[in-house]
Formats: C-alpha cells, structure tokens, sequence
C-alpha cells in the first residue's frame, strides 16, 4: 500500500474493464478522485454510458473534492480472504461525496467502533498498481 496509513497486507486487486477500468485508472493516474460528470452537470458513480437524470451520453472524467459524509457502514469480523486476516475487524462505508454520488470503500485512521452517521470523511487513494488506486476514507480533523 502506498498511502499516507502505512503498510497494509495484499489485497485482491480488481482488475476491471471498461468504464469500471478507467475509474480506477484516472485516480491512480492524477492522484485524485475522478467520477463521471455528466454535460446536464450531474456526477455519477458507478461508471455507466448514460445519465440517469436526462439520458445523455456525453460526460466527462472530472476530480472530486474528495469529501463526503458517512451514509452507512459494515464492520467485518472474519476475513473474506486471508490478506485481510491483519486488519480485522475494519470497516467498509459507503460514503456521500459532497457532490451527491454515493461510493464504497474502507475506512482507515479511525477505529470502526468510533464511526458515526454523517462523520465527515475524506479520500485516501491507495495506490496498489500503475493502473489501479483503491479508495478508502480518513476522518476529516
Ligand atoms: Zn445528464
């Protein structure tokens, strides 16, 4: 891991195609989270070819603030592969950017037992490979 909280184990890496691909190609690229913008002005996450909101096929990769509020979360106590056997328990969140797209990913600087509805979080990229940066979020101090 290549990220301001250290080393952690190897992770299974996605290796996805497609819209998915360049997600995480453009953040391990720049450095920063990007979404899809649509030209009506709405973001959306996950990657898809149309717009939900008019039905628009012309978007662009554009970076987010990289801040968002807690909308929900998991705390795992067994592994789902022994890579993660060190970190346990963690969190998974699904976090609300500020610019209204919902997005998955783990929580790292904070304890999962002191998460909280609408704790402010940001972007921490983890950057695994050339071509793949994980996401996770840090609490906002
Ligand atoms: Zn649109």
């Amino acid at each position: 891991m290549n990220s301001e909280f250290g080393i952690r184990p190897d992770r299974l890496l996605p290796a996805p195609g497609g819209l998915g691909g360049e997600f995480y190609e453009k953040a391990a690229a720049t450095g920063n989270l990007h979404l899809q913008r649509c030209e009506c002005a709405v973001w959306r996450h996950p990657p898809r070819i149309l717009c939900a909101a008019c039905g628009s096929d012309k978007w662009t990769w554009e970076p987010v603030a990289g801040l968002g509020r807690v909308f929900s979360w998991t705390i795992t106590h067994r592994p789902t592969d022994p890579a993660f056997a060190a970190e346990l328990p963690y969190a998974i969140l699904v976090v609300e950017l500020d610019e209204g797209p919902r997005i998955v990913g783990n929580l790292v600087g904070l304890a999962p037992e002191a998460l909280q509805l609408d704790l402010r979080v940001r972007v921490v990229l983890d950057h695994r490979t050339d071509t793949v940066a994980l996401v996770d979020f840090a609490p906002v101090n």
